[in-house]
């Protein structure tokens, strides 16, 4: 079986009264998978996800942090911070920071140096628009997105990325990319980091509308390591379909 990387964003959703059930409830999932499951919560909610995920096979993280290690920087959070409370996981460059909070290449390449240097790992989101693939640059757009954000950065620190292809169309739509279209641009991505890195084990996941019904199809084409997953993720029951998807290697 080929081991899948599922890893749940919850962006600015849930509260304690229902992540309590949902937290208890990952830890016995995960007991019983052989795939990799993750959660990245709203930052206010780290805390309780230290309390109970810690020790468990669940990985858990933040959807955002900053380049900076401390100071001025209101409403911030560092990586530092991110590992006082043992943080596995950071989203970097998620379209919704890019677009919402207009956060640049530049900036996203500084998150994913920090997150890299801190120990925590980056989950390095890239994707196009609508409007980019319909003009024929979705390729040209993914590959300078991927290329600035690890612009300095050495082979051996990229190989420890997981990066999420998430077209822009796909995210929060009920529209998912077909299986093929998935494939395609992750297969490219995946040559992207061998032609310039020489790396051939880069994990690179799916994400963009996911769920129960397209994941067994989506999660089996050959480049795709595993899902990231937005609105299915909140709701448990579906969240733990898409985490038993078996697919053969
Ligand atoms: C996401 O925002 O990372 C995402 C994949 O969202 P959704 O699954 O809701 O499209």
């Amino acid at each position: 079986m080929k081991k899948l990387y599922l890893i749940g964003n919850m962006k600015m959703n849930m509260n304690c009264a229902v992540l309590e059930p949902y937290f208890d409830k990952i830890v016995e999932i995960a007991k019983n998978t052989s795939n990799i499951v993750g959660v990245c919560v709203p930052s206010v909610y780290i805390n309780m996800a230290k309390y109970m995920l810690d020790g468990s096979k669940v990985l858990f993280g933040a959807q955002n942090m900053y380049y900076e290690d401390k100071g001025a920087f209101t409403g911030e959070i560092s990586s530092e911070m991110l590992n006082d409370f043992g943080c596995d996981l950071v989203i970097v460059g998620h379209s919704e920071r890019r677009s919402i909070f207009k956060e640049t290449d530049e900036e996203i390449n500084l998150k994913v140096k920090k997150a890299l240097e801190s120990g925590i790992t980056p989950i390095l989101c890239f994707g196009e628009s609508l409007d980019q693939r319909n003009k024929n640059m979705a390729f040209t757009i993914v590959e300078n997105q991927i290329m600035k954000a690890l612009n300095d950065i050495k082979s051996e620190d990229i190989a420890r990325i997981i990066f999420a292809y998430e077209p822009v169309w796909a995210i929060g739509t009920g529209v998912s990319a077909t299986s093929k279209q998935a494939e395609e641009m992750i297969s490219f991505a995946k040559r992207l980091l061998k032609d310039n890195y020489n790396l051939s084990n880069v994990i690179v996941l799916y994400g963009g509308s996911l769920k129960s019904s397209n994941a067994q199809e989506i999660l089996s084409e050959k480049s795709i390591d595993g899902g990231l997953i937005g609105g299915a993720c909140l709701d448990i029951n579906e969240f733990e379909k898409i985490i038993n998807t078996k697919v053969i290697e």
